[in-house]
């Protein structure tokens, strides 16, 4: 739909809601209260609300430890042994892989090191790495220190992208040039595919193909794409990528990441990595003998045997997301978000108080919009939030503002376009 059909009142929201073929899945999450109301939950980007059904996954687990002890790795319906395999389907949809190209273990820093032992292999001649400007702290340090671990220098190696003066997005046609200006000396790039800062879906599969026309590998941190915008990782050819799975995945603070390595690599015994028995051929790990041979795949980067509890309260979520459905989701979430632009810019249409600076094509945008707020800072936010909208404040002055799909109506949107209306009143 055109967003030029869309209305400001409460009867519209209502009618979308009643036509929205997700709406009972908001139902299947807690909500948090402030002030003894029910939030406006719009910080699935930072933390995903938690699903009703976590606690049975939990308990099934539980139960298993209490009733078999250690027998529970080999016996049982679920054996622990095998538990990595549960989340694979649905991740491999989620992100558009082939199973084998993905495994869920450790956290997302962690992700990210071990795959740039693999991936980052510098050479006098081929050093550098390409970044966005301004990506995630936890992002640059890790760059930081690989190069520093390969006896590089960080500001040397690193490039680092920054939008056109007076602009907020990359451009992708900069981003190639880029790419192509460093030619033989890149060795990879390592992005976001979802800007954390600014909402901007980055261009995956031509950043690929740029990256591989001058012989360096693509790898991208998906933190904030993964369960949020369209992903084909496989078919764009991207070489490796990691995500955390507390954000959009739902699966509670700080729990397990993710990973994807292409298939071309799936049996690649002589990329240097930093090996576990985890990782090591399934067949023959209680041989406990020397000699690393890897497993098939992306198992084959694991390291410690899989947290159990972590993967049961991942997989409650998985299960609903491949009950709504990937696709569906995505429908409903540029809708839901196109209506939230539309409302902003109503709202602050001339007064010019807030700014968004997240691409207006739904193509390059997951659920998330930023906004530069130019009038009134912090105070209108923390407004918003004694009126029960929980987003997300970045200084010096960036509100991110996520509304879900899957927990998420159309008049969450409303009731916050309501409460934007009087704090602008207010502070305008
Ligand atoms: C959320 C986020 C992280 C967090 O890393 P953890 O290892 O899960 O603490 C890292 N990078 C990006 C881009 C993020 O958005």
């Amino acid at each position: 739909m055109s967003k030029l059909n869309y209305e400001f009142s409460e009867s519209f929201a209502q009618k979308m809601d009643a036509e929205d073929p997700l709406k009972d899945f908001r139902n299947r999450f807690h909500f948090p209260k402030v002030n003894d109301r029910e939030v406006i939950y719009f910080c699935g980007n930072s933390l995903g609300l938690q699903p009703k059904s976590v606690r049975d996954y939990l308990d099934r687990e539980l139960t298993n430890w209490a009733e078999l002890g250690v027998d529970g790795h080999f016996h049982g319906e679920d054996a622990w042994y095998h538990i990595r395999k549960k989340s694979k389907p649905a991740l491999a949809e989620i992100v558009g892989a082939h199973e084998h190209e993905v495994v869920a273990m450790n956290n997302l820093s962690v992700n990210l090191h071990l795959l740039m032992v693999s991936f980052y292999q510098p050479t006098p001649d081929r050093f550098k790495i390409i970044v966005e400007a301004g990506a995630f702290p936890s992002d640059q340090y890790m760059l930081e220190s690989q190069v520093k671990f390969h006896g590089y220098d960080p500001v040397e190696a690193i490039v680092e992208l920054k939008p056109r003066p007076g602009e907020h997005i990359l451009r992708t046609e900069d981003i190639i040039a880029e790419i192509k200006n460093q030619g033989n000396q890149l060795a990879v790039v390592n992005m976001a595919g979802l800007q954390y800062y600014s909402g901007q879906v980055f261009d995956m599969k031509a950043i690929t193909e740029a990256a591989h026309s001058v012989g360096a590998y693509a790898g991208f941190d998906l933190a904030h794409a993964v369960g949020n915008a369209p992903l084909v990782l496989h078919d764009w050819g991207v070489d490796f990528a990691t995500w955390c799975s507390y954000k959009y995945l739902n699966s509670g603070p700080g729990n397990v990441s993710g990973i994807f390595v292409h298939e071309k690599y799936a049996e690649r015994p002589d990329l240097p990595r930093f090996a576990g028995w985890w990782g090591h051929d399934e067949g023959q790990r209680f041989l406990m003998e020397k000699g690393f041979i890897p497993m098939f795949g992306a198992d084959g980067w694991q390291l410690a045997n899989s947290n159990v509890l972590a993967l049961a309260a991942h997989q409650a979520s998985l299960d609903i997301f491949q009950e709504a459905g990937i696709k569906n989701l995505r429908e409903k979430s540029e809708k839901l978000t196109s209506y939230l632009e539309f409302l902003i810019e109503e709202i602050s249409g001339e007064s010019g108080v807030l700014e968004i600076i997240t691409p207006k094509n739904p193509a390059e945008r997951g659920c998330q919009l930023s906004l530069l707020i130019h009038r009134g800072g912090k105070a209108v936010f923390d407004e918003w939030y004694q009126h029960g909208v929980v987003g997300d404040w970045r200084n010096p002055n960036v509100i991110r503002l996520a509304p879900t799909p899957l927990y998420n109506s159309y008049l969450d949107v409303f009731r916050f376009a309501k409460i934007l209306e009087q704090s602008l009143e207010k502070f305008a």
